[in-house]
């Protein structure tokens, strides 16, 4: 790591300086781009012994090295696996701390990937899935079982942007002998950072505002001191690591996010509050609102909004959101976030089982993007005015 970083300096100034030491690689800014398997040692004693900083290309390079140091910076971790996706980035921590028999609890409103791998891939291997409702704090004691071995949050919840009571969760889940596991990719580490709250590992797809250009996918799980090693390990028995280039593109993308977050966070907040006085929009689901039934905690514990939330648009579904969106010229229709251009999508929740979706409507979910903010109100108000002449 570069011992110019410390804790005490703005992020920004983090982000500019964090992870590789130029000194390193005879002083150029940014780290080698190591493509590589093989590992070359030079006798055969130290290649019995392993006895070199690297081995194989499956087992860290300087370049993922440098990320996975950026990362712990951020996250204040003990470690950082990387990941090929976001998903990835849910599904290997929980390979990794989950065994047939036990039981795991995951908010209801999580990422719907997430549940598809619940479903079916922890079924199958004998752990049992319940989920819970994302307004639980410390009462998620009342759900927890004698074998209830990790609690997986998600705040704000995906789609519908439900705040959880973080300190409360991991109070309550250690003392019943569980680890919590948050998927913070909405607020990414400068806005809130998990570990800190004593959340044991913290998710992220860097594919959304590390990334941040919509081309690259990857994910980062950064873990405290008493869950990295098994997560090492676990990362090591699946051969999950990422491809060198993507990696050195998300260090990259690191460098801007800070001032990339400021721009989507505050044409976010704009856009948010000016929507909850249009004709057509039911609510507004923006924890910055203060509206927002989450406001309170987020503002207790998160230090911004990122450019992702959602509107519930008055009307009976299907017809309305299509207007609205095939109304858009400058939001794309499109998965995925975090990226410097507005995408805009309807969130289907018919997969929520407590967490229900809104009444009033149907849900849609808007990724504010880097683009002047004049002109994506401008698109906003075409596709209400669409809506509205149904
Ligand atoms: C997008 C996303 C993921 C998955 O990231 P991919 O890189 O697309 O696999 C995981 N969690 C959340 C909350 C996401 O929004």
């Amino acid at each position: 790591m570069n011992d110019k970083t410390n804790t005490k300096v703005g992020d920004n100034t983090r982000l500019a300086h964090m992870g590789n030491n130029p000194r390193d690689f005879h002083g150029f800014v940014n780290p080698p781009v190591v493509h590589a398997s093989t590992v070359l040692f030079p006798d055969a004693h130290t290649m019995a012994t392993r006895n070199q900083k690297y081995t194989y290309g499956t087992r860290g390079t300087p370049t993922s090295d440098a990320l996975a140091a950026a990362m712990n910076e951020l996250e204040g971790s003990a470690g950082t696996a990387i990941v090929p996706t976001g998903l990835a980035a849910v599904t290997v921590p929980m390979l990794a701390f989950l065994s047939a028999g036990e039981h795991v609890l995951i908010v209801d409103s999580v990422y719907h990937p997430t549940r598809y791998f619940a479903d079916t891939m922890l079924a199958r291997l004998g752990v049992e899935v319940t989920y819970y409702d994302p307004h639980l704090g410390a009462d998620i004691t009342s759900i927890m079982q004698s074998n209830t071995k990790v609690v997986l949050t998600e705040a704000p919840g995906s789609g519908t942007f439900e705040m959880q009571d973080i300190p409360a969760i991991v109070e309550a889940a250690h003392k019943g002998g569980a680890i919590v596991m948050m998927d913070n990719t909405w607020a990414t580490p400068l806005f809130f950072r998990p570990l800190d709250h004593g959340v044991d590992i913290s998710i992220q797809a860097a594919t959304k505002y590390p990334g941040g250009h919509s081309d690259i996918l990857l994910g980062t799980v950064s873990a405290n001191e008493a869950c990295w090693e098994q997560l090492l390990d676990t990362h090591g028995a699946l051969g999950m690591c990422a491809a060198p280039d993507d990696v050195y593109q998300v260090l990259r993308g690191l460098r801007t996010m800070g001032v990339r977050l400021e721009r989507h966070q505050k044409s976010a907040l704009t856009l948010a509050r000016w929507l909850e006085g249009q004709k057509g929009v039911a609510r507004v689901l923006h924890p910055g609102l203060e509206s927002h039934p989450g406001h309170e905690i987020w503002k207790r514990d998160f230090t911004g909004a990122s450019g992702l939330f959602s509107i519930v648009l008055d009307g009976e579904g299907e017809k309305e959101a299509h207007a609205f969106l095939d109304a858009l010229q400058y939001f794309g229709l499109g998965y995925s976030w975090g990226g410097y251009e507005s995408l805009a999508v309807h969130v289907q929740l018919n997969d929520r089982t407590v967490a229900h979706a809104p009444k009033e409507g149907p849900v849609m979910r808007l990724q504010i993007g880097l683009e002047d903010v004049e002109d994506l109100q401008a698109d906003l108000a075409r596709a209400l005015e669409a809506v509205n002449a149904l």
